[in-house]
């Protein structure tokens, strides 16, 4: 097993704030990169906290813990991309405005509120916008149907979880938690040492997850909209456009310019930091994940990127159950949801790059670390440079396109030229990582693919 001191020294930490319960040498700060990081206040060899870091305890892998809470329920099965599963589903909610408020189909608001109408919990933990000076989102309580709708959305932000673990330590209640699939795990990994937290956190909602991103995001975001980054306070990262397809959504962005109060909608795909494959401002500790359905969740909701499903602007979730009280819960309310029973095939495909990049793509990363003789966690992947010259390339470009977006918004900062200056510092990367990744002979192949499926349905006219 692994140790907090490596994770932290190696920056493989996700800043969970799960640690700081269990060890009070270990506290949660945010560091100049915009991303919360676990801050030691000595150096100690091991912490007794090491179990429950998601990037230290490997003898607790997603399989591991997946087996010991999923594998006994009857119909139970196993995908190696999706975890434990009962039924897997795409759809959306349809009452209650759950859709509309939510960033796809609206499930994992939706099925808080069923939680809470059937008195299952007395509170959810999830992100909502935060009171606190400079911060536009934090992990807090909301304990009724209407406060827990003011937290919908997906928040590409850092957030941590120390607050809210100490609420749970205090509280005699019972809670449903909302998470990324790290901070699922984190949970999990809690409660095996921590009786208290796992008899009150009752149900696990997990979020499909690409990767997590530092402040500088949003901030990004909201220049590039206009609105400077001392003058943002808020942006919402998912801004449905009606009439274009799901995955051609705005950014709403917020703020004061020139003592006015100012309000920017901007399609994402008029924003040079929004392409999740640069990865831009990603934790490193990303790199080293390879659960991407939150496979310790009782449920897990992402979005339905699929042909069939994108086109509608209202949004579509992917979902996966994995215990049968969520099983019951939907099949009792089946006029409330429209959902379509898929195979997990279905819901692997949507999320298809993730999945190469956290498979494929992180064993070549774990063999390079391998190579450089550093420490680096133990995943379920193996370490592997087996996969051709230019799938290698892409995953090295990847890395730099993400390393050097820290210190391009940093540059850019100190400019007049604002984002003008990020763009042109990052423009080589991105060149010689779009010439690896759509290199020109797939290009010309594709090309003349087309070319001849088009003379094919002339000739059989
Ligand atoms: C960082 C991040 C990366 C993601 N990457 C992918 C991806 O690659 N592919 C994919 O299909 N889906 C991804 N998702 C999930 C997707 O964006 C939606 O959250 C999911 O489809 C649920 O949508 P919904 O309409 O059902 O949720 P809603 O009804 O809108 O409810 C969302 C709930 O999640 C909570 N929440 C929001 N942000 C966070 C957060 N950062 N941490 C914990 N809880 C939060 C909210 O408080 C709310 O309770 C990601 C989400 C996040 C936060
Ligand atoms: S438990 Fe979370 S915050 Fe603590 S070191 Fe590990 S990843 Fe970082
Ligand atoms: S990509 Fe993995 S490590 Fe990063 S936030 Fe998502 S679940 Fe956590």
């Amino acid at each position: 097993m692994g140790t907090i001191k490596q994770v932290i020294e190696g920056d493989y930490c996700i800043g969970c704030g799960v640690c700081p319960l269990l060890d009070s040498n270990l506290s949660i700060a945010m560091n100049d990169d915009g991303e919360y990081q676990a801050v030691r206040s000595e150096d100690t060899e091991t912490s007794p906290a090491d179990v429950v870091c998601p990037f230290a305890n490997a003898a607790l892998n997603e399989d591991i813990l997946g087996k010991a809470l999923f594998s006994k329920q009857q119909g139970i099965k196993h995908d190696d991309a999706i975890g434990y599963y009962l039924k897997t589903y795409v759809g959306y909610a349809i009452s209650d405005g759950f859709r509309d408020r939510g960033s796809s189909g609206g499930m994992v608001s939706w099925v808080i509120s069923q939680l809470f109408s059937s008195d299952k919990i007395d509170a959810v933990i999830h992100v909502k916008e935060s009171s606190e000076q400079g911060l536009m989102y934090s992990y807090q309580v909301s304990r009724s149907i209407g406060e827990m709708e003011k937290g919908a959305k997906s928040k590409y932000y850092p957030i941590e979880l120390s607050g809210v673990l100490e609420y749970v330590r205090t509280h005699d209640e019972r809670f449903a938690i909302v998470g990324v699939p790290c901070f699922i795990k984190a949970i999990r990994q809690l409660e095996t040492v921590n009786v208290t937290v796992a008899s009150r956190i009752q149900y696990h909602i997990g979020l499909v997850c690409g990767h997590l991103k530092s402040t500088f995001f949003a901030l990004s975001e909201a220049w590039e909209a206009g609105i400077p980054p001392q003058d943002v306070t808020l942006v919402d990262f998912r801004y449905k456009l009606p009439g274009c397809a799901a995955s051609d959504y705005a950014i709403k962005a917020e703020g004061v310019v020139e003592g006015e109060k100012t309000e920017v909608i901007v399609p994402t795909r008029e924003l040079s930091t929004t392409n999740w494959g640069y990865g831009y401002f990603k934790y490193n500790a990303c790199e080293y994940c390879d659960d991407v359905l939150a496979e310790t969740a009782d449920i897990t909701c992402g979005d339905a990127w699929l042909p069939g499903y994108d086109a509608d602007s209202g949004g579509t979730n992917v979902v996966v159950v994995r215990s049968q009280e969520m099983l019951d819960i939907i099949d009792s309310k089946m006029d409330e949801v429209h959902l379509e029973e898929v195979p997990p095939e279905v819901i692997a495909q949507s999320q298809r790059s993730g999945l190469r990049h956290r498979r494929e793509g992180l064993a070549y990363r774990l063999y390079l670390k391998d190579k450089k003789k550093e420490w680096r966690p133990t995943k379920r992947v193996q370490a592997s440079d087996r996969i051709p010259y230019l799938r290698k390339k892409v995953y090295e470009y990847r890395m730099e396109l993400s390393e050097q977006s820290f210190v391009a918004f940093r540059e850019a900062l100190k400019t007049t030229e604002g984002m003008k200056r990020f763009v042109q510092i990052m423009e080589p990367i991105v060149r010689k990582y779009r010439r690896v990744d759509n290199p020109l002979h797939r290009r010309l192949l594709r090309k003349m693919k087309t070319v001849s499926r088009k003379i094919q349905t002339k000739l059989n006219k």
